[in-house]
């Protein structure tokens, strides 16, 4: 198996999914580490690794999805829930930028009250506020686009096309967790069907809009849960207008205060995993290592085929389960280097099939 996989890393070639079990459970680390580095290479420098400072601002807590990993959520009619006015959005866009963060992504619950109206016109709002402002929005997920579609009645061609029309750029693919039928009836069942999540996003890059992929590990997910996921995303990548997932940003299950709970998984295992994926997502240009859920070890997945990360400044929904969030940025940018990286500071990732980032100018 070993030489095999060797080989067809090395002609530029494409493994399968038995081949991606065994890497996992029984390559050792420097050949998984070595082989990921080689597939990183067909896309990006060796020695670089780019960044950007974001804030994920949840827009509103209130959710009946009832996900049994999330410690974030309030039902309606709990007490603690919120949503926020345009102004309470603005002004956490304002915190972002004036700590030099260029990128938001609105996430937020299953709110049963808002339509795609709502969306719109917030959205449409906050674009307007930062015409011209070194900033991009990544404007809702994929899971959100898919209920908001329903509640309003709309099909999601339909709805994709009214959100490309009021000029939405970006709806990302998070919410996604892991891909797989079973997986989701035991921890979501009210969130969806994975086949369903692939229609939404294809009706999203079809009217022209920005997606990437997800994937969160360390919940019960079997081996074969995991390959599932990575196997229809690949497919999805290889699929009419190949190449249109920018970027695929794997993270870390938070236990904390969730109905689930259990134990995170370890860094050694997040590592391995990342290598797994680097290696298998052959069809997808930039890997994202979670500086959210791992904190400075997020950076030791720079060896094993990451090429970009995140500095985060805030995110409700890990914070509620654990994550912590720090603001000693510069000691992460130094991890990187320590790694034997050079940070460079990036702008957002254009649209469409997938290019090295460029880098930002310059602070003014
Ligand atoms: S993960 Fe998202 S969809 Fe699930 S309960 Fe939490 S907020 Fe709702």
């Amino acid at each position: 198996m070993r030489a095999g996989i060797e080989a067809k890393v090395a002609a530029g070639g494409r493994i399968g999914r038995d081949e991606a079990a065994w890497l996992f459970t029984e390559a050792d680390d420097a050949t998984l580490s070595r082989l990921a580095r080689e597939v990183r290479a067909r896309f990006h420098r060796p020695d670089e690794v780019s960044w950007l400072k974001m804030a994920i601002v949840n827009y509103t807590n209130v959710c009946v999805a009832r996900c049994d990993y999330c410690a974030f959520y309030r039902f309606p009619g709990e007490s603690g829930t919120y949503l926020l006015s345009t102004e309470q959005v603005c002004a956490k866009v304002d915190a972002l930028l004036a700590a030099g963060g260029s990128l938001v992504g609105f996430n937020g619950g299953f709110h049963p009250d808002l339509r795609v109206s709502h969306y719109v016109d917030l959205f449409s709002a906050v674009r307007a506020r930062y015409a011209g402002r070194p900033i991009e929005f990544y404007e809702m997920t994929v899971a959100e686009f898919m209920f908001v579609s329903k509640r309003t009645g709309l099909d999601y061609a339909e709805s994709a096309r009214r959100f490309a029309a009021a000029g939405t750029r970006w709806i990302t693919g998070g919410g996604a967790e892991v891909l797989d039928d079973a997986f989701r009836l035991r921890h979501s069942p009210g969130k969806y069907k994975v086949d369903d999540y692939y229609a939404a996003q294809q009706a999203i890059l079809d009217a022209g809009m920005g997606s990437t992929a997800t994937m969160v590990i360390g919940f019960d997910e079997s081996l074969g849960e995991r390959l599932n996921h990575l196997e229809a995303l690949r497919r999805f990548q290889d699929g009419p207008g190949a190449g249109r997932l920018t970027s695929f940003l794997c993270w870390t299950y938070k236990p904390g205060h969730t109905a689930l709970g259990g134990a995170e998984v370890s860094t050694r295992e997040y590592l391995r995993w990342l290598a797994v994926c680097r290696i298998f997502l052959d069809n997808i240009v930039h890997l994202r290592t979670s500086v959210l859920t791992r904190n400075e070890d997020a950076l030791l997945g720079l060896a094993y085929g990451a090429n970009d990360f995140d500095l985060p400044t805030e995110d409700e929904v890990t914070q509620k389960a654990g994550a912590i969030v720090r603001d000693d940025h510069a000691s992460v940018l130094e991890a990187a280097v320590r790694a034997g990286f050079r940070p460079v500071h990036r702008r957002a990732f254009p649209i469409g099939p997938g290019r090295p980032a460029e880098p930002a100018p310059p602070p003014a």
